[in-house]
């Protein structure tokens, strides 16, 4: 329900599928075929690219 998204991006580390960062798969767990709800955003380190994910509901925001 809340819907709170985090402004500044957390910054991870490992390689997360393209999928994900689309937010077209739940960011925690891949889910595709479940109601996705924002989750933040997220920054690649070394890329400048920010990406807003997205939640199956499995977590809350980052
Ligand atoms: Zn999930």
């Amino acid at each position: 329900m809340a819907e709170a998204a985090p402004s500044a991006p957390t910054l991870i580390e490992r390689p997360v599928s393209i999928a994900r960062l689309h937010g077209q798969a739940c960011f925690f767990c891949g889910a595709v075929h479940k109601a996705m709800r924002a989750a933040g955003s997220v920054q690649l380190r070394g890329s400048g690219r920010v990406w807003p994910i997205v939640t199956c509901g499995c977590r809350e925001a980052l």
